[in-house]
């Protein structure tokens, strides 16, 4: 059935519904009657005969049908009598409004699993409880205690928040912004975000799908069907609350530089979800979206009768990274035939304060032209002789003509601009009070187009040695054992084709030089403990030994000096190992998150990566191009490209790095957190070496 008969019930009955003007049985009958729903509607309320003039029930039963859609306003303690009701006369859509459930606490939570448990047996599908209901003004269902019915429109809307919904649509009532359809899902006990998500992605009347959500049920589902939903619809989405997997303690650099909000940010990225900061902001772009082609590209052609709003968008287009369209000639010599002689003809192309509306319509038409340009802002500032509402309608007229490259305007102001928003609006022209609003909004545009066009993604599977990986965990697990020490994290990390440096395990000095003088110099030495994460902070690493002599004292010294730092370490003895090439020090990083699986890192590494804190995630799996975006979105990025003759590194190796410690990552849902710090990189065509590892692990 999906959410049909949500949508479009020929019959609803209210359970709850009441003749007390301010109830909401009252507000929600008045809304059903008030937005002119055609299909029957059945106020159920034993204590009353006629509300509003409608005939009043007793109960579902005396309805003598079933009602498509229950809606239930009763209190909470009474829900699931009605319930058993709905069960009874065979009613499968029920929405209820009641608050006083799960989020109340325990009590409310064992009342929802009671309601829950009916709504399973008797397959009745249910939105709610605690939410305000569902709009869909085409059909002209206000099923709803939220406000006036809005336009019918392209913006499918759906929100965690009953209230919140309510100012939506107040401040959409006002701006006249039209939706498809507008569901509050409530506590989700049923009816949850991925299942409307789904639901408007299929509905042919939304052409954008927008949404607050405060929490996100099943990740993983969710990434993978947000990701195709995006492909054919774009997703803005406002995401506030609480934080994913920022509640548990992390151990790894990896995981102390994962924020909360770094899973919902890769997820975001990941599925092609436009992010939004506001609500102004979130109906900014879905208005965009919802009346404008999309552009083709990322150039912006701005015209104006102010210089100064011309520069702040030409602020804006750079920092937003978009470009600035560089006018094709033979526009610059059709501008420069009407236009004046003090006109900027360039991009952003001033058409001077004294512009009336025939002056913007001529520059729009001819700037509409030039291939080089994607999408054109108009601005204006309403001067002495502006006319802003004709130019508003020259701007429509135009818009109505050339189809092809979205128009946006920003008209500065307010009372003088007043008539000019209602055209613009009419004529589905977005408009901004900002150019720098008017440009963000461009630019999530383009970012859009850009992650509908980046290539299809194929994720390589590495050969490797998954059997050997598996025994090492297996061992650890088996022994309590969560934190995997270097050298047993980089027998894993080999299995799956990492280099690392040689070396061996020693318990004694002489030991430590036997091993030294098969290596061959200089040699490292570091501290062997479960018990030490970070060596370097109790000087647990020696760098650059060159004799037998050397590695005994640096061992005696770490035997003396260590155990007097961290009293109750337990130390084995120390890792002697081959010294590497100078290189640059990466990090690679993954932190598991419980919700949305493993989440990858990269940055500039070394002991000083939390100070630096330049680092960039992705979520598993990787593909290529996605494992080389991480590198380039770290600030640092042009020091591994090579700056100032120094010689880059070997980008690609890097990338694999990446790719293999996700494959790692996704094979063993045992493994919570990895570093690979440092990541040794030389130039192109040498290999790089995991110098240190640290791999936590979990019974799952
Ligand atoms: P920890 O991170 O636990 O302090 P590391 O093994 O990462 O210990 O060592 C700290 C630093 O010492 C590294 O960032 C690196 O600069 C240097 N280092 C460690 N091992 C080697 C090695 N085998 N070759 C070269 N440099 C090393
Ligand atoms: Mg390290």
């Amino acid at each position: 059935m999906g959410l049909d008969k949500f949508f479009n019930p020929q019959s609803v009955a209210i359970v709850g519904a009441s003749a007390k003007k301010g109830k909401v049985g009252y507000e929600t009958l008045i809304s059903m009657t008030g937005a002119g729903y055609e299909g029957k509607i059945f106020p159920v309320n034993p204590n009353a005969q006629t509300i509003e003039g409608l005939k009043c029930y007793p109960d579902l039963v005396s309805i003598g049908e079933i009602p498509d859609l229950v809606i239930i306003i009763v209190p909470a303690k009474t829900v699931p009598a009605v319930m058993q009701q709905c069960a009874k006369v065979g009613a499968k859509a029920v929405i209820i409004i009641t608050a006083g459930f799960k989020e109340i606490g325990q009590e409310g939570r064992a009342l929802e699993d009671q309601v829950i448990q009916i709504a399973k047996q008797a397959q009745i599908r249910l939105l709610g409880p605690n939410c305000l209901g569902v709009i869909v003004p085409a059909n002209k269902l206000n099923a709803s205690f939220g406000g006036n019915l809005p336009h019918a429109g392209a913006i499918g809307y759906l929100s965690q928040s009953g209230a919140l919904l309510a100012a939506i649509l107040d401040m959409a009532n006002a701006n006249g912004i039209g939706f498809s359809k507008l569901v509050s899902i409530g506590n989700k006990a049923d009816i949850g975000e991925l299942e409307v998500i789904n639901a408007l992605g299929a509905d042919p009347d939304t052409k954008v799908i927008a949404g607050y959500l405060e929490s996100i049920t099943e990740g993983d589902v969710f990434v993978r069907k947000t990701e195709q939903i995006s492909h054919e619809k774009p997703i803005l989405l406002i995401k506030s609350g609480g934080t994913s997997a920022g509640a548990k303690a992390a151990s790894s650099h990896t995981g102390s530089l994962a924020g909360g909000e770094t899973a919902y940010e890769c997820v975001f990225e990941r599925a092609g979800i436009i992010r939004c900061s506001s609500i102004k902001q979130q109906f900014g772009y879905a208005q965009a979206f919802a009346y404008q082609p999309l552009p083709a590209g990322r150039s912006v052609a701005v015209i104006t009768n102010a210089g100064g709003a011309g520069i702040m968008a030409a602020d804006a287009i750079e920092q937003q990274g978009l470009t600035f369209a560089k006018l094709a000639d033979e526009t610059i010599k059709k501008l420069a035939a009407k236009l004046p002689l003090a006109a900027n003809l360039y991009n952003p192309v001033d058409i001077l304060g004294d512009a009336l509306p025939d002056r913007y319509e001529y520059a729009l038409d001819v700037v509409l032209d030039d291939r080089n340009v994607n999408t054109i802002l108009v601005l204006l500032t309403p001067q002495a002789m502006t006319d802003s509402a004709a130019t508003a309608e020259a701007v429509v007229r135009i818009a109505r003509q050339k189809t092809a490259k979205p128009i946006l305007a920003c008209f500065l102001g307010s009372g003088k601009v007043a008539d000019a928003m209602k055209i613009l609006r009419e004529g589905k022209i977005p408009y901004y009070d900002s150019p720098e609003s008017a440009v963000a909004a461009i630019t999530a545009m383009a970012d859009y187009v850009r992650w509908r066009s980046r290539p299809k993604r194929v994720v390589k599977l590495f050969p490797v040695n998954r059997r050997k990986a598996e025994n090492i965990i297996d061992r650890h697990l088996r022994q309590g054992i969560r934190e995997i020490v270097e050298a047993d994290s980089k027998e894993i990390l080999e299995a799956y084709g990492f280099v690392t440096p040689k070396g061996a395990i020693a318990t004694t000095a002489e030991q430590a030089a036997n091993i030294a003088e098969q290596l061959g110099y200089p040699v490292v030495l570091k501290i062997w403990s479960p018990d030490i994460l970070h060596k370097s902070d109790v000087g647990g690493v020696k760098v650059g030994l060159t004799s037998a002599r050397e590695v005994m004292d640096a061992f005696d010294l770490m035997m003396y000096r260590i155990p007097k730092q961290v009293p109750n370490a337990n130390i084995m003895g120390v890792l002697v190992q081959e010294m590497c090439k100078k290189g640059k020090e990466v990090i690679l990083g993954m932190n598991r998150d419980p919700h949305f699986g493993p989440l990858m890192m990269f940055g500039m590494g070394g002991t000083m990566v939390e100070v630096l804190k330049d680092v960039s995630f992705y979520l598993a799996p990787l593909t290529a191009e996605e494992a080389k975006e991480m590198l380039i979105n770290t600030r640092t990025y042009k020091i591994l490209t090579g700056v100032r003759g120094e010689e880059g590194v070997d980008i690609d190796a890097v990338a694999e790095g990446l790719q293999r410690l996700s494959q790692l990552a996704m094979e063993f849902p045992q493994i919570q957190e990895v570093d690979i710090n440092p990541y040794v990189v030389g130039p192109e065509g040498t290999v790089p070496v995991a110098v240190d590892a640290r791999i936590s692990v979990e019974k799952v």
